[in-house]
C-alpha cells in the first residue's frame, strides 16, 4: 500500500552509488521502475495512491484503516513507512514551500537550476549528494551548515568531493533566518553564528536536508515507538524501558514490533541505517520472518 507513488525516499535520489550491483550507480527513478516491474512479475498487487490512516490488532488478525473508508485484514503486517522531512525553521519559509523551497530534490527540480544560484541547508549524507547533483545544473552551490566542520555528519567520499568541487562553497557555522519572495522565493537572510550578522542574498532555489522524523501516527498506540516515534522491534522490547510492552512468553522475532505478527523495515524502524540497501535487506528479512511467525498460529 502506497499512498504517493512507488520509489519512496530513494525514487526522489538523483544518484544511488552505493546500492550493491550497480557500479556505476543508477538514479532512483531507474531503480524504481526496476524494482516495480520485478515486483509484479513476482505477483504483488500494488494499491496505490492510498493512505493508511489506522491500525487495529483484532486477536489473531491486524487491519490497516484507510483514509475516509476501507481496510484491509492481514493476519501479518510489515510497516515501512519511512520517514518524513523536518522542517526547517525561518520566516517567510512555509509560503514558499514548492515555490522556490523544496524539501528533498529530484532530477526534475535539479535540472530547472541550470545557471542558478542555488542553497541547500543540511551536512548529513543526503544534503552532500544533492550539493554534488544541482553542482551540474547550477552556477554556484552554496551549503549552508549550523556546525564549523561536516566531517562528523557526512561520508568521507562526499566530503572530499564537495571541498573541491569549483562550484560547491560551504559556508560553515552559518543559518537561513527568513526567506522572501512574491509567488515564489527571491532572496534568502542567512545568519553568522558566531558573529550574528546577517546576508541577503538572492536566489530562487532553496533545498532543505536537515533530517525526518518517522510516519508513524497512523500506527496509534499500541505498537511501541521511542520517544521521536521510531519503532521499537526484537529484542530492544525487552529492554528495561519498554518492560511489559511485549505480551508473549517466547521472544520477539529480529524486526518484530511489540504487536506480534507486525514487523517493522527500513527507515521507520529504530536505529535502522537510513540506506536503499539496509530498508531493502530488511524488507526481505521482514518477508522470511512472516513466514516464521504464521507457522507460529
Ligand atoms: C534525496 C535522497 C537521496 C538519498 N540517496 C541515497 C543514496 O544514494 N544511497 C542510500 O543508500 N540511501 C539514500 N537515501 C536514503 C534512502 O532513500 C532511504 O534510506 C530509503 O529510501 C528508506 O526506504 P524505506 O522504504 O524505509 O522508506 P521510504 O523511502 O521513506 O518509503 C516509505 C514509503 O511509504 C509511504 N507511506 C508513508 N506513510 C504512508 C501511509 N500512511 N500510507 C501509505 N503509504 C505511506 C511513503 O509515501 C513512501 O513511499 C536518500 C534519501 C533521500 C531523501
Amino acid at each position: 500500500m502506497e499512498r504517493e507513488a512507488p520509489g519512496g525516499q530513494a525514487g526522489q535520489s538523483a544518484a544511488i552509488e552505493n546500492y550493491l550491483g550497480f557500479p556505476k550507480g543508477l538514479s532512483g527513478s531507474d531503480l524504481t521502475q526496476r524494482a516495480m516491474a520485478q515486483v509484479t512479475r513476482f505477483g504483488a498487487e500494488l494499491v496505490l495512491a492510498q493512505n493508511v490512516a489506522g491500525f487495529e490488532a483484532r486477536g489473531p488478525v491486524h487491519a490497516v484503516l484507510f483514509d475516509g473508508s476501507g481496510e484491509i485484514e492481514a493476519r501479518s503486517l510489515i510497516v515501512a513507512t519511512g520517514v518524513a522531512y523536518r522542517r526547517l525553521e525561518a520566516t517567510g519559509l512555509d509560503e514558499l514551500n514548492g515555490r522556490g523551497v523544496y524539501y528533498g530534490v529530484d532530477a526534475s527540480e535539479a535540472s530547472q537550476c541550470e545557471g542558478d544560484d542555488v542553497y541547500i541547508v543540511g551536512a548529513a549524507n543526503s544534503a552532500g549528494q544533492a550539493a554534488l547533483n544541482l553542482s551540474r545544473f547550477a552556477r554556484r552551490v552554496v551549503l549552508v551548515v549550523r556546525a564549523g566542520a561536516l566531517d562528523a555528519t557526512m561520508s568521507q567520499y562526499l566530503v572530499q568531493r564537495i571541498t573541491s568541487s569549483p562550484v560547491i562553497e560551504v559556508r560553515y557555522r552559518s543559518e537561513i533566518v527568513e526567506a522572501r519572495g512574491d509567488g515564489h522565493l527571491e532572496s534568502l537572510t542567512i545568519a553568522d553564528r558566531d558573529s550574528s550578522g546577517t546576508e541577503e542574498v538572492s536566489t530562487s532555489w532553496l533545498f532543505v536536508f536537515i533530517g525526518a522524523s518517522p510516519r508513524t501516527g497512523w500506527l496509534g498506540p499500541g505498537v511501541v515507538r521511542d520517544r521521536l516515534g521510531f519503532v521499537v522491534t526484537g529484542p530492544d522490547l525487552l529492554a528495561p524501558a519498554h518492560a511489559g510492552c511485549w505480551p508473549l512468553a517466547r521472544a520477539p522475532l529480529a524486526l518484530e514490533t511489540s504487536v506480534p505478527g507486525v514487523f517493522a523495515a527500513g527507515d521507520v524502524r529504530l536505529d535502522s541505517m537510513k540506506r536503499v540497501a539496509s530498508a531493502v535487506g530488511e524488507g526481505a528479512m521482514s518477508v522470511y520472518l512472516v513466514h516464521r511467525y504464521l507457522a507460529t498460529i
